[in-house]
Parts: C-alpha cells; structure tokens; sequence
C-alpha cells in the first residue's frame, strides 16, 4: 500500500482544526517573542499542555524577558513553574539560560539548530520546536508522537526520533516540515494515542488511509459501531457530561467523543454559553435535534440536551425563577419516559450558598416525584454532592466542605430513602470511581476525586437499566463523562 502523505496530512489539518492548539505553538502564535518560545518548550517536556500552560502564565507574569528572569534565583524559580514535569531540573537550566544568552549570544535567542542546543535544558527536539515556531524557519521537530506516527504509517522505518528526523528531512514535503509538528502531536494526543489509538473514530481509518503498522487499537465495548445491536433491541445511549464550558470542549476532541459513543441522548452542564455563540457543528450536530436552556448571565452555567428523537415536548425550569434565570434544570418529555438534565448548585467554599442549594434540591426533588407519576423518569447530571465516604478520595478531610456537608448528604440520603435509584451504584460498590478531579495537583493522574455525578431512575423504572458506567478516561472538561443505557 503506497502512502500518500501529502492526502493524509491535508486530511488531518481539517481534522485538528477542533482540536486544542498545542500550548507552544499558541504562546508562539500570541506573542511572536523567540524567548518566551524557547521558555515555554523548556518547560513543555514531559508536561500536559494545561499544567504548561499555567506554569508558563505564572513565569511570564515574573519574567517576560531574559534580564527578567536573570534576577530569580532557583528556589523562586521552582516555586513559580511547579508542578511541571522535572520542576527541579527546568528551574536550574531556566536560571542559567540568562547568562549563556548574555555571553554567547549577545542576550538573544539564536536560530541555528547547533547553537540552539547549546543552551541548558535545550535537546535536538526543543531546538527544532524553537526554530519553526520561534522563527519559522524550516525544521522538523520529532517528538514521541512524530516519530510514533511516521513509523505506524510506514512513511519511515526507524527506531529513534533522531533517525526519524533524519529521514523526514529527505522524504518529507518541505511545505510541512514547521507544521508536521503540531499536526501530530494534535493528532496524538486526541486521537492516534500512544496506549490504545482511538482506530474506531479515526478519518485515516475511515477512509482505509492507515496501514496501522504495529498498532493495537484500543477496545471500545462502548463505541456506535458495535452498538447495532443494542439499538435494535431498543436501548438508548445516554450521556451526561458536565462540560466546564462547551466552547472550551468543543475545541478539544467533542464532536469526536460524540461520534464515537453515538448516543441516543447527550446532556451537558455547565455549558457557559449562549447558543449563538457556539460553532454551527456544535450547535446543531448532525443527526441531533438540540436544546438549549443557558443561564441568563453570559458565561455562566447553564445546560442543553441533543436527543437523535426529538422530543415531544420541552420543559424549561421548574418554575421558580431563582434557579430557573440559571438554566439548571432541561426536561424533554418522550412516548414513555421524561428525561431530566440537571445542574445542582454548588454550596460554595464558604457555603454561602448552602441554603440556596437546599431548596434547589427539595424543589427538583417534588419537580421529579410530580413527573413519575406520568411515566418513567431518568434524570442526570452534576448533583454537586457525593453522597457517601466511597464516593470521595479523601472523606475525612471534606466533612465541612461543600459537596460533602451533612446538610448536603442528608438530602441525598431523603432522596435515595424515597426509592431513587443511583444507577452507577445498581452494578458497582467499589469506592475508587470519580467523575469529578481538581485541576490542582496532578488529582486526576492520582484519582482524588469525587464522584458528584449521577444518573438516577425513579424506583417503578429500576427493571429498565442496562448499564451504567463512569467515562473516566474522557478528557476535556475536569468531569468526565457518564453513562446510562435505558430500555
Ligand atoms: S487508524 Fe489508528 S493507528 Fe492509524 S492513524 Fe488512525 S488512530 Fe492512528
């Protein structure tokens, strides 16, 4: 199979647009500045692009130009770029960059690949990175994921970065040397991953572009294509994500998450936008009829819902307009089951809003108990609560903090006493499940979290769940996502 490089990164370059930019290339796009370039990659290796880009914002806020950074000694400097990877070792290469720029480079950057690594903490890799983004002067940088996806496609055989450079320099187009780069490394982190490459919802697979050299592709029980015979024997897909902002998630692999779980019916939270001010894709995605209910505060709140059947009829709030102006609660009503999206409200860290949320909770309580008397009733979403000691990482140390107060739990506890069943819980009593991480100190890779996250049945409805299940590995949002299938 010959392959066609010059089709496949073409293709990908409308594949990524969506995607997050790497945080170089943005820092380079923002501020044209060759250092902050070179500080920024510095700081990039063996770092997620979020924890890169805060440490940068933080270092820059101190130290915007070399002379800058020159006066901050080496404990300051650990202080200000932890938790990056390798803190230590960056913090001592950044306090000896100023006085190597001074001495041998007249106090600027150089754009000369051997100059470039003559700097500390400076390899092949960042010197390249440094010379296409900094200076756009042609250079190939390898990383894992250049050199990883190359070799999957059998453009190269090479077994180092350092070979594939070398071959890309006499097989690669040079129209894609700067770019081949943040394409790739786009590309590997949101869908050719390096443990199990997302193959089901990959446009090179689809289009039989890939000749998956040496590739295992992670098993997706889970994905639309072997979801056909579920859906014949008539069990919806749902989904409830609380997004932290959809015009932030839509750029981060969305539309892809939502092609590749192919639910029935999505719910989101917390999507802090206004329906106009979405892309059209995410607005209105095809295959999907979409609800919006946003806070009438811009930026704030707010949830939507996209069911493939549309519904029969659409209830905006529960009628009392504290929470309603926060567009918290969405309901699509359905032949024979309402479907409720919910955002609780969050107590706050000096629980100023305890009280507030108290009444939310009784008054979508009643909200829910008058719809079962209808039909059945699923309802999800962010409940802002975890409701017992295994539902958190660290109980102990948050029995006053909001999302785990006595207040909070005990209406928890009222309504799970009136028969509401937490589907997660219905298959799975281990504690050790999240849907929630803070985005400080690394949480996530070290699972203290919590999981405030739900769906729940009305009791009369408990023999119509099929699965239920927590997406833990979906990034994007600091929720993941979490399922529910539903006869
Ligand atoms: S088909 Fe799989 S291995 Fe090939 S590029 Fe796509 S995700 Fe990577």
């Amino acid at each position: 199979m010959s392959f066609d490089i010059e089709q496949v990164l073409q293709i990908l370059e409308q594949e990524v647009r969506n995607y997050q930019v790497p945080v170089v290339d943005l820092i380079a796009v923002q501020t044209h500045d060759p250092f902050k370039v070179l500080v920024a990659t510095i700081l990039s290796a063996r770092t997620r692009d979020e924890v890169t880009a805060v440490a940068a914002a933080r270092l820059f806020t101190k130290a915007p130009t070399s002379q800058a950074l020159a006066a901050l000694d080496e404990n300051t400097l650990q202080r200000l770029i932890f938790p990056v990877g390798f803190y230590k070792s960056k913090a001592k290469y950044l306090a000896a960059l100023p006085a190597k720029l001074d001495q041998e480079f007249g106090g600027q950057v150089p754009e000369e690949i051997e100059q470039l690594i003559t700097l500390p903490g400076v390899g092949r890799k960042t010197a390249n990175l440094v010379r296409a983004q900094a200076f756009g002067k042609p250079a190939i940088c390898v990383d894992t994921h250049v050199h990883r996806i190359m070799n999957i496609w059998g453009f190269v055989q090479t077994a180092t970065p350092l070979q594939t450079e070398m071959a890309l320099r006499n097989k690669l187009p040079p129209q894609y040397w700067i770019r081949v780069n943040s394409l790739l490394v786009a590309f590997g982190q949101g869908t050719c991953r390096p443990l199990g490459p997302h193959c089901d919802s990959c446009v090179l697979k689809m289009k039989g572009l890939c000749p998956q050299i040496g590739v295992t592709p992670r098993k997706n029980k889970l994905s639309g294509e072997k979801r056909t015979d579920a859906k014949q024997a008539g069990i919806k897909r749902m989904v409830s994500w609380n997004v932290n902002g959809l015009r932030a998630v839509a750029k981060n692999g969305f539309l892809a998450f939502v092609a590749d779980q192919a639910p029935d019916i999505l719910a989101l939270q917390e999507i802090k936008a206004m329906p106009e001010q979405l892309p059209e894709e995410v607005r209105e995605i095809a295959g999907f009829t979409s609800y919006f209910y946003p806070a009438q505060k811009k930026g704030y709140s707010g949830v939507a819902i996209y069911s493939r059947e549309p519904a029969v009829k659409v209830v905006h709030g529960i009628g009392d307009s504290r929470f309603d102006e926060e567009g918290r609660v969405l309901t699509l009503e359905f032949a024979d089951f309402y479907f409720v999206n919910c955002y609780f409200p969050n107590s706050r860290h000096d629980l100023s809003r305890l009280t507030l949320k108290q009444e939310f909770n009784l008054a979508v309580h009643r909200f829910l108990e008058d719809l079962a008397r209808n039909k059945s009733v699923v309802v999800c979403g962010d409940f802002n609560v975890a409701h017992t000691e295994k539902d958190l990482a660290n109980p102990a140390a948050n029995v006053k903090n909001a999302g785990f107060t006595p207040e909070e739990r005990q209406w928890m506890d009222a309504y799970t006493q009136t028969g509401w069943i937490d589907t997660f819980r219905h298959y799975n009593q281990e504690p050790g499940n999240y849907s929630w991480w803070s985005y400080r100190s690394n949480a996530r890779e070290r699972n203290i979290g919590w999981r405030i996250d739900y769906f729940f049945v009305d009791p009369a409805s408990k023999g119509r769940i099929r699965s239920s299940d927590i997406l833990a590995a979906v990034q994007g949002s600091d929720h993941c996502p979490i399922l529910l299938d539903f006869k």
